[in-house]
């Protein structure tokens, strides 16, 4: 008995690969067509029905020369893992019919492997072969059976190698992607350096010219400050009488002189310190303050303004204990605060300054309370910049430079302080500034 073929059945195409080997076994022994699809039939329901109900296994084909024209055939069907699997319905939906066909057909169930044996009646042959000959062929079926399995897996190398060309193309792709972004970013880079090259130049520039702004300013108010300050002077003495008495309208003209000559020195002053500080050239001094005596100095101060239009001040202090800060910083704080509330009060009116604790906290706070013309909401940021006056005529009316607030507000941060104003419309404005409160040395 010679084992003509060991064959695997586990993919569907493997039936097809089966129907092959039977009709080389057709061939070689020239079997009657009869016989053919007896063989062909049981052979391949065996194998389909395996296949079918999802359990693989193998199937062995086995033939004998019984005599000079006569062969034997025999399969055993061999099914593994057949736990869950009803194999005794299996056997009894096949069997009838491949009974049908004269074979014998019984099964063998040991533990999970089940194996049918199915042998076929004696079959005539029409050609004329040996033992060499069932060998020759069992060869060539082998031979054939392993270049299919290699043609298999060939082919689920092809498949493979397909699946894994289209990442490799999808990944090629996204390469190409990513090196044109990284293109764009280098581009990008470029103008960015570029621009950060010029933006250096325009700051190197810019800060050349906010030097010489500073230095031209700082040079121009001392070159204009000494002779203003002789005009002023002179014009004190030929007011006041002492080369000589002036008719009306002399005095007159001298008058408007000392106004208009006080007037450029406050600006000049004032530019000269808005300078100082944004050039960081503005040191403070600080010192113990005793907060009673300055605002009495303040006071005294102001108290010429104060009487040209009679308007009374009135000074609440709450903050006994004394702080630091450069008081001769503050004080142009105040007076110009002050001086700003004298100047947009009505003759006879009344102006409070008030000094407390800020809100229990560690700052010191001054406010500057009038009952004057007030500011409309819209400017009460606007009027801390610098040379804003929110009101034409009423500038016109009380003169000004433009430049008390800014330098104010300067002033007070310097100190990391804080300024704002409150106000209503026609019917007066509190500007308040905080401090921080010093303690110590
Ligand atoms: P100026 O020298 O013109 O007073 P400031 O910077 O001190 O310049 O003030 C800017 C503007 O703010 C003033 O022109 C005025 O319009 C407004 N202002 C300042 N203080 C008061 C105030 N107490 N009441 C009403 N308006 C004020």
């Amino acid at each position: 008995m010679s084992e003509l073929l060991e064959f695997p059945i586990n993919y569907e195409k493997d039936l097809k690969v089966l129907v092959e080997r039977i009709e080389m076994i057709q061939n070689t022994f020239g079997l009657s067509k009869h016989d053919y699809t007896k063989i062909s039939s049981v052979l391949l329901d065996i194998a389909y029905n395996m296949l079918n109900v999802g359990y693989k296994g193998k199937m062995n084909v086995r033939v004998k020369l019984v005599a000079l024209k006569k062969i034997s055939l025999s399969i055993d069907t061999i099914i593994f893992d057949i736990d869950q699997f009803n194999f005794s319905r299996f056997i009894s939906q096949n069997s009838s019919w491949i009974q049908s066909f004269g074979c014998t057909l019984y099964s063998q169930y040991i533990n999970s492997t089940a194996t049918i044996y199915c042998t076929f009646p004696e079959l005539h042959i029409f050609r004329l072969i040996n033992n060499e000959t069932i060998i020759q062929l069992s060869e060539i079926l082998e031979y054939s059976h392993e270049e299919s399995l290699l043609n298999k897996s060939r082919d689920q190398l092809i498949e493979e190698i397909l699946a894994r060309s289209a990442k490799l193309n999808e990944a090629v792709d996204l390469i190409t992607q990513i090196k044109e972004k990284n293109k764009e970013i280098e581009k990008l880079n470029e103008i960015q350096i570029q621009q950060n090259i010029q933006l250096r130049l325009s700051m190197e520039e810019l800060k050349k010219a906010d030097q010489m702004k500073t230095s031209f300013l700082a040079n121009m108010s001392h070159e204009l400050r000494t002779p203003l300050n002789s005009i002023i002077g002179f014009s004190e003495l030929l007011e006041d009488g002492t080369l000589g008495q002036l008719d009306e309208d002399q005095l007159d003209v001298i008058h408007y002189i000392l106004q208009s000559g006080r007037h450029l020195l406050e600006l000049i002053n004032q530019i000269l310190d808005i300078s100082k500080i944004e050039a960081g050239q503005m040191e403070l001094h600080y010192e113990s303050i005793n907060i009673s005596l300055l605002l009495d100095e303040v006071h005294t101060h102001v108290s010429p303004l104060l009487l040209s239009k009679t308007i009374e001040l009135n000074k609440t202090c709450t903050y006994m204990e004394s702080t630091f800060f450069d008081p001769i910083r503050i004080k142009q704080v105040l007076i110009n605060l002050l001086s700003n509330a004298i100047k947009f009060s009505n003759e006879h009116s009344r102006i409070e300054l008030i000094c407390d604790r800020f809100n229990e906290g560690d700052y010191i706070k001054f406010s500057v309370v009038d009952y004057g013309i007030g500011i409309k909401d819209e400017n009460l940021e606007e009027i801390f910049k610098e040379f804003k006056q929110v009101d034409e005529s009423h500038t016109r009316a009380f003169q000004g430079t433009g430049l008390g607030l800014s330098l104010c507000k300067k002033l007070v941060e310097l100190h990391d302080g804080k300024i704002w104003v409150e106000s209503i419309y026609g019917e007066g404005s509190i500007f308040s500034f905080i401090l921080p409160i010093i303690n110590g040395e």
